[in-house]
């Protein structure tokens, strides 16, 4: 009897190869075909052997990203071919705003065998690579998760009491269009105009660049810099850690990879 065909929905983390857990590595070389998007670094994409097939679902006709459903048909249906081991890359963690859940939940209604292997989301390397440790005794008792981004246009409506907390740290995906108001609302429901915050663009990559400055000041740094999508944004107290912890030298990180392609690192 012909083996099933399962669906792997693989995390990749933010986009550094070396950042990829083993599992996810293992996936990429013993794939059937693996379908991906814009969020995926080149990087990455550049592990996936020759010869394995690739389809990617990032725009349509060079302009629209491929609408949700249709990756879930496309999924449903690789499942039902010649493949057995089909990989859904999605940058980051699957289950932390990139719609891996939808995913899975398509194809658990559908009875189609399906994993989830996490990875490292972008707040957490974003963070870890701009010297922020998320918690700190002290500074920093727990986390928020958000996005800063809003459907169709609609204006952002987060909980701003409740996350105007000084004792504890915001993380915003998706936040860079709407990072002003954000810093207003925040100062508004409490939060000190001088809270540090973080904007890190390009986390873990050789092209990482982060700013950093207060709630009252972050937007027009933002501006003077042109720091553009993809942005982590991190709030709070423990961001005054950076100046000290900021270990990572973006340049030296390309040698590393250079190293490691040639066998010679295993860093
Ligand atoms: N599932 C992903 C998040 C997808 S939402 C994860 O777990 O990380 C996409 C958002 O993630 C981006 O808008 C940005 O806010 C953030 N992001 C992803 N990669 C990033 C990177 N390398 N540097 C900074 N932000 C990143």
């Amino acid at each position: 009897m012909a083996m099933q065909a399962k669906i792997y929905l693989v995390g990749t983390g933010p986009g550094a190869a070396d950042l990829l857990t083993v599992k996810a590595q293992r996936l990429l070389h013993t794939a059937d075909v693996i379908v991906y998007d814009r969020l995926v670094s080149d990087e990455i994409i550049e592990q996936i052997p020759q010869g394995i097939a690739r389809i990617y679902v990032g725009k349509e006709t060079g302009r629209h990203p491929v609408p949700q459903d249709e990756i879930n048909h496309l999924l449903a249906s690789l499942a039902s071919g010649e493949s057995r081991t089909i990989v859904r890359l999605k940058g980051g963690d699957p289950f932390v705003f990139g719609r891996g859940s939808e995913e899975a939940l398509y194809l658990a209604e559908r009875g189609i065998p399906f994993e989830v292997v996490p990875g490292v989301t972008a707040a957490v390397a974003c963070a870890a690579y701009a010297g922020i440790p998320l918690t700190h005794r002290g500074l920093s008792r727990g986390v928020h998760i958000v996005t800063g981004h809003c459907q169709n246009n609609e204006p952002l409506e987060l909980d701003w009491q409740k996350l105007a907390d000084p004792e504890r740290t915001i993380v915003v995906y998706m936040g860079l269009a709407n990072l002003e108001r954000i810093c207003r609302k925040l100062i508004a429901a409490g939060l000190a105009p001088e809270t540090p915050i973080a904007v890190v663009e390009n986390g873990t990559t050789t092209r990482q660049r982060h700013c950093i400055s207060t709630l009252i000041h972050i937007s027009e740094q933002v501006v003077r810099h042109n720091m553009r999508a993809p942005v982590m944004i991190v709030i709070g107290r423990v961001v005054s850690l950076a100046g000290t912890l900021d270990w990572f030298i973006p340049a030296l990180a390309g040698e590393a990879d250079a190293l490691h392609k040639e066998g010679r690192a295993y860093v």
